[in-house]
């Protein structure tokens, strides 16, 4: 999905805000970015943690903790709750954007697509019990769409057959 160069713009992109916002972006706390960058999916601490140890055989678990504290507290990463693992923000520019994530049950793809329209509902809600909302995410299971089109294929051949 991220290509290197695109990778490399994420990265600066992140350093240059941290920088502004002066956040110590550490070089643990930028591998952890980078190895998050890197996946297509969304990817879980210990698997995080197992690819840090290849270049850091000393990392330990709270490194990577405190690593994802961070870069969630920057809006640089999503939690995604459902799988309990951890996605790159698309959209971390926009620091209160309202994403939908749609998480696909079968690859495991994570797709994030930021929108208005339940971002004033949300709104709209949190106004009657007077809660200030920061940065929500809504997550929805299902089939990306080649998962989804290959079970229609799969399906449909099972019917002919
Ligand atoms: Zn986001
Ligand atoms: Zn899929």
């Amino acid at each position: 999905m991220n290509s290197t160069t695109q990778q490399k713009s994420l990265l600066t992109q992140a350093m240059n805000l941290c920088k502004q916002r002066k956040a110590n972006l550490t070089p643990q706390r930028l591998e952890v970015l980078r190895l998050i960058v890197q996946q297509q999916r969304a990817i879980s601490a210990y698997d995080l943690l197992d690819k840090l140890r290849i270049a850091k055989p000393q990392a330990k678990p709270p490194t990577v903790y405190r690593a994802l504290d961070f870069l969630l507290a920057q809006g640089l990463i999503h939690r995604v709750e459902s799988t309990n693992s951890y996605v790159l923000c698309h959209h971390f520019l926009e620091p209160a954007h309202t994403s939908v994530l749609f998480i696909c049950d079968c690859c495991g793809s994570v797709i994030e697509h930021p929108t208005t329209d339940i971002k004033q509902i949300l709104l709209e809600l949190a106004k009657q019990d007077g809660f200030v909302l920061r940065h929500s995410v809504v997550e929805v299971d299902g089939l990306c769409s080649s998962c989804a089109d290959h079970r229609m294929v799969t399906n449909s051949s099972a019917a002919v057959g």
